[in-house]
């Protein structure tokens, strides 16, 4: 037999890495409660074109596609929305409005492999489906900052921008909706030069070029400041200007509900997936160069899958980059205290009398772990040590003749004769 490993950039998740996925899981789950986001499960696989839409060419070439059995074009979810949007199309399409939707689980991309970049990826979901005002711009960014918080990071910081200053210059100058997205997508790469050569023979005018230029350097903290440069250069573009107004209020309201978080506004940002047309922004912490989430407005994407007009505004967090995080911030899980037990019979025959005791303390929410390698007692007693457990049930003979069991406080190393019935009691005080 060959030696069977995980596929490049896939992982087993273990021991302290799984549990703190699993705190961060918790975590977001708490905040889709707390913003009143109804949890939803979606297929990992959906059709090819569906998820290819309008994911953008980055997102696009990077798929895990196949065809199955019945010769469709199919392929793994890189991302959620595409999946809630055909929702809203089709099966919701009547429901009343706003939609609040959450989904946590994988996604699929060959990316290559390195520090906080996986080929299956772990995300939690928000999508706020029907508000076009910026109050709805504003919740997306404070429920980031919430679970960014509640994950217990102290340094996090967003970028931030707004695809409508750039779409909106653009389509004064009649360039394409296609040759737009590509322009984006080489923005968001950060190839500003092949950006401005595209935009320059789409047949956009000099004075155009200039402007993105120097939208392309105008970034900063001060948000008034930042906002009053884009509006100033973008002025001739009416459009733009309303895009850069939308940004000034959805991040005022941010600051007006007391939700402090450093922020970079940058006109020249823009993301990799097509379908954003608003406000658009991403997590950063500092010592890791990749995001820990992004998201923004996408008013046009419902519509793409046949549903009626419907305003949008959602955000992807990456639990992976958020778990990495936390380890270099050296974040204290804030764990409940449970007390764990292992039962252990000293002999075969009161191997029933274990599992009823064990049984008795989870029907009183006690985790129990019974023996089951048949064990001596000091190996069984070693094993339950290392794997932390608070207690030792001991169950002998003699003390079960009279009702009883020993119960051995592991950390403590003192035992007692202990009734039956007062086990319970003695293990949660
Ligand atoms: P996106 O939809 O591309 O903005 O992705 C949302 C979030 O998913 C990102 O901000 C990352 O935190 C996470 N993410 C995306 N791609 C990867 C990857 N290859 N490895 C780990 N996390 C990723």
């Amino acid at each position: 037999m060959p030696e069977f490993k995980t596929l490049r950039g896939m992982r087993d998740i273990l021991h302290e890495d799984a549990k703190m996925m699993i705190y961060i899981e918790d975590q977001a789950r708490k905040i889709a409660r707390l913003y009143g986001y109804e949890e939803i499960i979606t297929p990992v696989v959906e059709s090819y074109e569906l998820l290819a839409a309008k994911a953008g060419d980055e997102v696009r070439s990077r798929m895990f596609i196949f065809k199955d059995l019945g010769e469709r074009d199919v392929a793994l979810r890189p991302e959620f929305t595409a999946s809630i949007a055909r929702l809203v199309a089709t099966t919701m399409r009547n429901d009343p409005k706003p939609f609040r939707l959450f989904c946590i689980g994988t996604v699929y991309r060959y990316d290559e492999p390195q520090r906080g970049r996986y080929r299956e990826i772990w995300q939690s979901n928000y999508e706020l489906i029907g508000p076009s005002g910026p109050e709805a711009d504003a919740e997306i960014i404070m429920l980031t900052e919430g679970l960014m918080r509640k994950a217990g990071l102290k340094r996090f910081g967003l970028k931030i921008g707004h695809v409508g200053v750039l779409r909106g210059i653009l389509s004064q100058e009649r360039v394409g909706e296609r040759e737009q997205s590509a322009i984006m997508q080489l923005m968001d790469k950060k190839e500003y030069d092949n950006a401005l050569k595209l935009v320059e023979s789409a047949g956009a005018s000099n004075r155009c070029l200039d402007i993105l230029r120097q939208l392309v350097e105008c970034r900063g903290t001060d948000v008034k400041d930042v906002v009053n440069r884009i509006e100033e250069i973008v002025k001739t573009y009416e459009k733009s200007v309303i895009a850069a107004e939308n940004l000034r209020e959805t991040l005022k309201l941010v600051s007006e509900s007391g939700c402090k978080i450093s922020m970079t506004i940058d006109a020249g940002f823009a993301r990799g997936l097509e379908y954003y047309t608003g406000m658009i922004f991403e997590v950063y912490v500092p010592g890791i160069d990749v995001a820990l989430g992004g998201g923004g407005r996408y008013d046009n994407l419902v519509e793409v899958f046949g549903g009626e007009a419907t305003p949008a505004v959602g955000v992807a967090h990456g639990i992976d980059r958020i778990a990495l995080a936390m380890k270099t911030q050296k974040t204290v899980l804030r764990t409940e205290n449970e007390k764990t037990v292992v039962v252990v019979p000293i002999k075969e025959e009161l191997r029933a009398e274990a599992l009823k005791i064990s049984r008795m303390l989870r029907d009183a929410d006690v985790p129990v772990e019974v023996e089951v390698m048949g064990r001596r007692m000091a190996k069984a007693l070693e094993d339950a040590d290392r794997r932390k457990a608070n207690y030792a049930i001991i169950i002998g003979e003699r003390e079960l003749s009279e009702g009883a069991v020993v119960v051995r406080d592991l950390a403590k190393r003192q035992q007692s004769t202990v009734k039956v019935e007062r086990i319970i009691d003695l293990v949660k005080s």
